[in-house]
């Protein structure tokens, strides 16, 4: 099916004039900047951002292998969902579709926005029904967000479900790949060159260690990134953020060692925890995090937190019954953690 993105953006959007920013409008070098109301002193931080982020969108480029024109940069992936929905949703007349259980954010962007949400559960053993998402599919039907590897579950989706998704959905599909780079499975970015109403979200919340920046990523055919750029708050990412995910984006091998770490350390967990007479069943998980099924979860978790470990109850979550839901820790939190547990046993 060939989607006419345009016919899909709301009619308010397409007529909308967006805000022209002083440093939108003057493009070159100036001897002064006498444009914008700022401050003439000095401090380090009293000029305005690049509204458009052109240097640190040339480093994010070059590293996912997509063209600049492709990237969208918000201010965490929480502003990317809800532009998407002012962008593509009427309220009160549009839906989307989630796939539970997934990330809450979805459903409470679409909250705000007052958009209907139809959800179409996972199977048993976490997989996309297909069949029934298209059942569910309409012409008002705008967004699919898929969550790949999925949040809380853990398991990554596969790639032919999400590809037949991209084909015959008659609206935008998000895939959402928070953790992508602890997953071994290639990014849906390749299907971008054939796809335009495909929009891929990442971050550097997790992988990258900058989860107090702030920096989602989406990355889309140039046409949907025109409208985000419409609509987004003139000045959305700061000149910290910009500078600090810069300086990490050059520091690529200690990322990655850190995430092998972290890899290892899951391995190590998954062991340990296996080894415990509480632990019913491990999800597998292409995450930093594990999905674990317990005994007593509401129990564990409450006993968990009088020693200081917070970890997320998962307990009540469709598909999700019993569970609590562990990020992986340094070495020394693990130890700790599996100590607690089985202090426990
Ligand atoms: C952690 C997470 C994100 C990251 O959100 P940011 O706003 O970029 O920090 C996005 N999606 C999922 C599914 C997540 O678990």
């Amino acid at each position: 099916m060939k989607i006419d993105i345009e016919q899909l953006v709301r009619t308010n959007i397409k007529a909308l004039k967006p805000y022209a920013s002083a440093r939108t409008e003057y493009k070159g070098s100036a001897q002064m900047l006498l444009d914008a109301n700022e401050n003439p002193y000095e401090t380090g931080l009293n000029r305005y951002p690049d509204p458009l982020q052109m240097t640190l969108k040339k480093k994010i480029a070059e590293l996912k292998a997509v063209d600049e024109s492709q990237l969208f940069l918000g201010n965490g992936s929480d502003e990317v969902i809800d532009l998407l929905f002012r962008i593509f949703c009427q309220p009160g007349k549009d839906s989307v579709i989630t796939l539970p259980p997934t990330y809450g954010m979805y459903k409470v962007s679409a909250d705000i926005a007052d958009v209907q949400v139809k959800e179409v559960l996972l199977t048993e053993d976490l997989k996309i029904n297909v069949s029934e998402v298209l059942k569910h599919s309409g012409e008002n039907t705008k967004l699919l967000f898929i969550c790949h590897p999925n949040n809380p579950t853990g398991n990554a989706m596969e790639i032919g479900a999400i590809k037949e998704l991209i084909e015959h959905f008659p609206g935008i599909v998000v895939v959402d790949e928070a953790y992508i780079d602890f997953c071994p499975a290639q990014s849906t970015t390749s299907l971008l060159a054939e796809h335009s109403n495909l929009v891929v979200m990442q971050t550097l919340s997790k992988a990258w260690g900058l989860a107090g920046i702030r920096l989602g990523i989406g990355i889309a055919h140039p046409e949907i990134i025109s409208y985000f750029n419409k609509v987004k708050p003139p000045y959305n990412i700061n000149i910290l953020t910009q500078e600090k995910a810069l300086e990490m984006l050059d520091q690529k091998d200690s990322v990655q060692i850190r995430v092998q770490e972290i890899l290892s350390q899951r391995s190590w967990l998954i062991a340990e925890l296996n080894a415990l007479a509480n632990v019913e069943y491990i999800y597998p998980s292409e995450t930093n995090f594990l999905l674990v099924r317990v005994n007593d979860p509401i129990g564990i978790y409450e006993k968990l937190i009088q020693q200081g470990i917070i970890v997320r109850n998962r307990s009540k979550v469709v598909r999700c019954e019993g569970t609590l839901r562990l990020s992986i820790g340094t070495p020394k939190e693990n130890q700790l953690l599996i100590k607690a547990l089985k202090a426990m046993e």
